[in-house]
């Protein structure tokens, strides 16, 4: 019935997170408010363990994304599970850092990272440097050697797999800011400078192809190219990578419709193409990491908000105006995501309405949705957002100097608070006159 399973209905007719009454939570904390269900997220990130220890001999590795939901809770959960790291800047490394997160599970991401950022994760000893580019890579080399140590990298490769995404949000194609081409020898020609580098240690390659995928065959199609270049890097230099990290980007269930791969079956079927893959190519079976992000955190968070106006436009459309919006969920304006959304005090009521649940912020595009269903609405109900997990408090900001909402965490079904809300003491405190 819900898109989640962390999500249900009570007694009262309202929706539950986690076994609690939403409406309880939305008085005692206010809204807008975000809540997450660590069951849910530890469900997760075991399922994953378990498909590589299943599928692939455990000769592998989760490592979580922790750009779609990063505090110094989830990078906790996620170590007590026994996952990896994903960082991509030095605020997430430093939060990673603050609860003692082992160094050598943690995977530093990125673009265009800054000198301070590569000088941070070699102090740190993170565990893999994913160096994206050879600006980057002689930069390291330099940084490594004047420390006198070894930085062990991976390499971001463009498989060029079109992964039927939105076009913000693909990223395996030749036109990408990300990563190093195959087609043009950039890559081959990254490897070898690599491997001459005696600050470098090239253990593997990665790939990320996109997010929100719901098809098996384009990463199956990027573990098969993937495993062909080490084929050839084996060939034109001798070595062998041990490391072959596979990205992240499985998709999550916002609507109804939604049909999302069990992360059981996407295990099942890329070990199968590795294994075949290796045994056409010769190499050895290389150690495999996936990267979920999104699929870890989304389907266990939902925001709660509090209806205000409510404007009917005759045969146009009825806004919703909530006390949130484009600050704590800027994904609609972003990528016209689509979210279910339902009047949480009334949950169990059939849904009646088609709205457009509009933000606070002095622009027209601060939408939630447009052509939402809903139960009939009016002011003073609290509207619940599901599958809001990821990407929306790590992207939230504070635009027209709106406070953050606080992300209540549930676990056993008891309450606790992992973010605080912003005051408007924090609005103001790096303001000097
Ligand atoms: C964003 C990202 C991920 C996670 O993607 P999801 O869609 O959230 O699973 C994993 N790896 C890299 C390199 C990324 O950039």
């Amino acid at each position: 019935m819900f898109v989640s399973d962390c999500l249900g209905l009570n007694a009262l007719g309202h929706l539950t997170i986690g076994g609690r009454d939403t409406v309880e939570l939305a008085q005692t904390y206010g809204t807008p408010l975000y809540v997450m269900d660590e069951d849910e997220i530890r469900q997760a990130c075991q399922s994953y363990r378990e498909s590589i220890n299943k599928y692939y001999g455990g000769h592998g590795m989760v490592t979580y994304a922790s750009k779609a939901f990063c505090c110094k809770a989830i990078c906790k959960t996620v170590m007590e599970e026994g996952l990896g790291l994903d960082v991509v800047s030095l605020g997430e490394l430093y939060t990673a850092q603050s609860v003692g997160f082992p160094a050598e599970r943690i995977f530093f991401h990125g673009n265009n990272k800054t000198v301070e950022e590569l000088c941070a994760a070699l102090e740190y000893g993170v565990g893999q440097i994913v160096v994206d580019n050879v600006t980057e890579l002689m930069i390291l080399n330099e940084l490594a050697i004047s420390a006198k140590e070894k930085a062990n990298i991976l390499f971001r490769i463009k498989p060029g797999i079109d992964a039927h995404t939105h076009d913000f949000v693909r990223t395996g194609q030749i036109d990408s800011k990300f990563g190093l081409a195959l087609e043009t020898g950039e890559a081959m020609n990254a490897v070898k400078a690599a491997l001459s580098m005696e600050g470098i240690r090239l253990k593997g390659l990665h790939c990320h192809i996109g997010s929100q995928i719901f098809d098996i065959e384009p990463f199956e199609h990027a573990a098969e190219v993937m495993l062909q270049f080490m084929a050839d890097i084996k060939a034109q230099t001798g070595a062998e990578l041990e490391v072959l990290d596979l990205g992240g980007g499985f998709g999550i269930k916002y609507l109804p419709d939604h049909d999302p791969v069990e992360y059981d079956r996407y295990m099942m079927q890329v070990s199968g193409t590795v294994k075949k893959t290796c045994e056409k190519t010769g190499l050895r079976m290389p150690f495999i990491v996936i990267e979920p992000g999104r699929s870890i955190v989304g389907p266990a968070g939902i925001t709660l908000y509090t209806v205000g106006a409510v404007k009917e436009i005759p045969n146009i459309r009825t806004y919703v105006s909530v006390d949130g919006g484009m600050g704590d969920n800027p994904r609609y304006i972003l990528y016209q995501s689509q979210y279910e959304a339902m009047v949480a005090n009334k949950a169990g009521q059939p849904k009646t309405q088609s709205v457009t649940i509009a933000g606070k912020c002095c622009e027209s595009g601060d939408l939630i949705g447009e052509g939402m269903q809903i139960q009939q609405v009016e002011p003073g109900d609290i509207i619940a957002v599901l599958a809001t997990g990821a990407y929306n408090y790590s992207m939230s900001s504070n635009y027209n100097r709106i406070p953050k909402p606080p992300v209540v965490m549930l676990r056993g079904g008891k309450d606790r608070v992992v973010v605080k809300r912003e005051t408007m003491e924090d609005i103001v405190r790096n303001d000097l006159l």
